[in-house]
């Protein structure tokens, strides 16, 4: 099918989007002016997220103004002001120092979505200590993986959280000098505190020190193909994309409230659900629970949503619910929509149109580039299916591996290497502990994205898909090295290789083939066993949801399992070179 442009005019708008004109707006754009649109440090001492976010507008006229309003899974509602979370994340800054934790030291956050996490991320920050979150809904191993990667020195997290995943792992982490409960009235022993009363011990007053723009501020984790996960860091200075993008990309106006709806264990849900919207000054809604259409329906009308951000897997589960919200609910305040994290497929921008009353604005970027990069801007017409433009300031490009090296394509719709020209601000600075991997990502100047991609006549960019074997499931980025490790935990696993399998509601659903141990009968009741183990070791937005035996795993010469053919077979797509596979002549 053919999918129509979705054509955009004057009238439709509410507000006047921010950037109107597109190429005017990239031919005189530059980061100094957008710097300029912040406060920095007083007294020049440096940019800190947490200042931009919150302390400043805290000294101004947005002072009582809501800031986040929390909602909690059985129907609690917290509500802080930029006073309030300025007085919380300053007792949280203390707290670190009380502890000695300092410059650059990381802190690490596991929790779902809960007011504590936020305050904790923003105390970090102000106190130029890194902040790194971990996805509540992984399990012990790669939990140990980052902890023990980003060598934490705190970790903030739940009493159920502590006791089902860490208490076992402290052993291991001899680094890890202070587990704080966010749950606890009062302290379980002397390394297990209570946040609470650490929080109401301390001053509410702090002052940021000084902050280099270019002091690591966010550590995020991301899964690689080859190695266990890879921490992206992200330095204060990022907070120039991050507010750009709230500006042209989110289209944020004064009085708008916004959700987001990633969670803050991924890169997504602390860029956008919590620095950009923040540091506009805006509304921003925090929900704890999970996805469930009708109180997902709910909250764009009680809230009065202007501005929606979520992602194709969600956006699929309310098109198969057969939910038109518009229909049955208020969604009358709802002014964009914007989604990102995996292909959004024409359907479901069709979908947003007629159950919404809006398009679907798809955007790009990865953990690496720290804020979006590639959009569907307000006031641009929508192609259902194209990722959208660059951003001003921002060069992406198409490019081909040649000798080494690589070259720019010129001529439209042609498949190529996503690329994008380094220098923006949020750029990651590095792979932690790994510079062999960062410099790995660069080739003739150019940051390869590992996405494939192709660009159209108009700058339109078409997501392809990825150039390696990451998996992309329900959102979430899953590294199948990490998946295959844990399975040879596992006493019947011989060998396992992992691939995502496409699935039409969740992207990518993980699969693994395995092979076993002599001794071990390959049947249903052993498979359960084994997906049983990889979920209490991974954790359920990890394991494999289906196990294959397969005593003949295809493997290079080297030894290496090659997953590109376990795909291909899967899929019954052709197999491609496989001249380097064992026992090929
Ligand atoms: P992460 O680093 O976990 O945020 O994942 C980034 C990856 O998600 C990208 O490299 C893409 O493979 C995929 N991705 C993000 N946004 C989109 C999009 N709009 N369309 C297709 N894939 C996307």
């Amino acid at each position: 099918m053919d999918w129509k442009p979705i054509k955009k005019s004057f009238q439709q708008w509410v507000v006047q989007p921010n950037l109107l004109d597109y190429d005017q707006t990239c031919a005189t754009f530059s980061w100094e002016a957008i710097r300029q649109e912040l406060d920095g440090l007083p007294g020049g001492r440096g940019l800190n997220i947490a200042h931009e976010a919150v302390d400043r507008h805290a000294a101004g006229p947005r002072r009582d103004q809501l800031a986040l309003r929390w909602l909690g899974r059985d129907g609690a509602v917290r509500d802080f002001t930029y006073v309030d979370l300025q007085e919380q994340s300053n007792r949280f800054a203390n707290v670190l120092r009380r502890f000695g934790i300092g410059q650059g030291e990381r802190v690490f956050v596991l929790a779902g979505r809960i007011p504590e996490l936020y305050i904790a991320a923003l105390g970090t920050l102000k106190n130029t200590s890194v902040f790194c979150p971990l996805f509540s809904a992984f399990g012990p191993e790669p939990i140990y993986q980052r902890l023990h990667l980003g060598d934490g020195k705190l970790l903030v997290t739940t009493r159920r959280q502590y006791n089902q995943k860490v208490a076992n792992l402290r052993s291991r982490l001899p680094q890890l000098r202070h587990v704080l409960l966010t749950d606890v009235e009062d302290d379980l022993s002397d390394n297990l505190l209570s946040l609470p009363k650490l929080l109401a011990a301390v001053s509410p007053d702090f002052t940021i020190p000084p902050t280099d723009p270019e002091d690591m501020a966010v550590l995020h984790f991301t899964s690689g193909t080859t190695g266990m996960p890879k921490g992206a860091i992200h330095v204060h200075q990022a907070i120039l994309t991050h507010y750009m993008t709230g500006k042209y990309v989110m289209d944020f106006h004064p009085g708008d409230v916004f959700w987001c709806t990633a969670d803050p264990g991924w890169v997504t849900g602390i860029s956008y659900g919590m620095i950009a919207p923040l540091a506009h000054g805006v509304v921003n809604i925090i929900d704890e629970a999970d996805f469930d259409a009708e109180r997902w329906c709910h909250i764009l009308q009680e809230q009065k949503v202007t501005v929606w951000y979520t992602a194709p897997t969600a956006i699929r589960r309310l098109m198969r619910l057969g939910v038109e919200p518009r229909k049955e609910y208020d969604l009358s305040h709802l002014r964009l929509i914007h989604s990102v994290g995996e292909p959004l497929n024409p359907e479901a921008v069709a979908w947003g149109l007629q159950a919404l009353g809006l398009p679907i604005h798809d955007n790009w970027w990865q953990t690496e580039t720290g804020g979006i990069m590639i959009a569907n801007f307000a006031a641009m017409e929508v192609r259902p299916g194209s990722m959208g433009r660059s951003l001003p300031g921002i060069e992406a490009a198409i490019v081909h591996r040649v000798n080494g090296s690589v070259e720019v394509v010129e001529e439209p719709c042609v498949e190529g290497d996503l690329a994008l020209k380094p220098g923006w601000p949020s750029m990651f600075r590095g792979y932690l502990h790994d510079e062999e991997r960062y410099h790995k990502a660069f080739k003739s100047g150019w940051y390869i994205t590992g996405d494939l991609a192709r660009r159209d006549a108009d700058g339109y960019f078409w997501f392809i898909g990825r150039a390696d074997d990451i998996i992309k499931t329900s959102g979430h980025m899953v590294g199948p090295f990490e998946v295959e490790s844990a399975l040879l935990g596992h006493p019947a696993v011989a060998e396992a290789g992992v691939i995502g399998k496409p699935d039409p509601l969740i992207g990518e659903l993980v699969k693994a083939f395995v092979s076993l141990k002599p001794g071990f009968e390959p049947n249903e009741d052993l498979k359960l066993d084994i997906i049983g183990f990889a979920r209490t070791k991974l954790g359920s937005a990890v394991a494999p949801k289906e196990i294959e035996f397969n005593q003949n795993l295809p493997k290079t010469r080297s030894g290496k399992i090659m997953r590109r053919l376990l795909k291909a077979r899967e899929l019954g797509l052709p197999e491609g070179d496989i001249s380097t596979l064992e026992g090929s002549e």
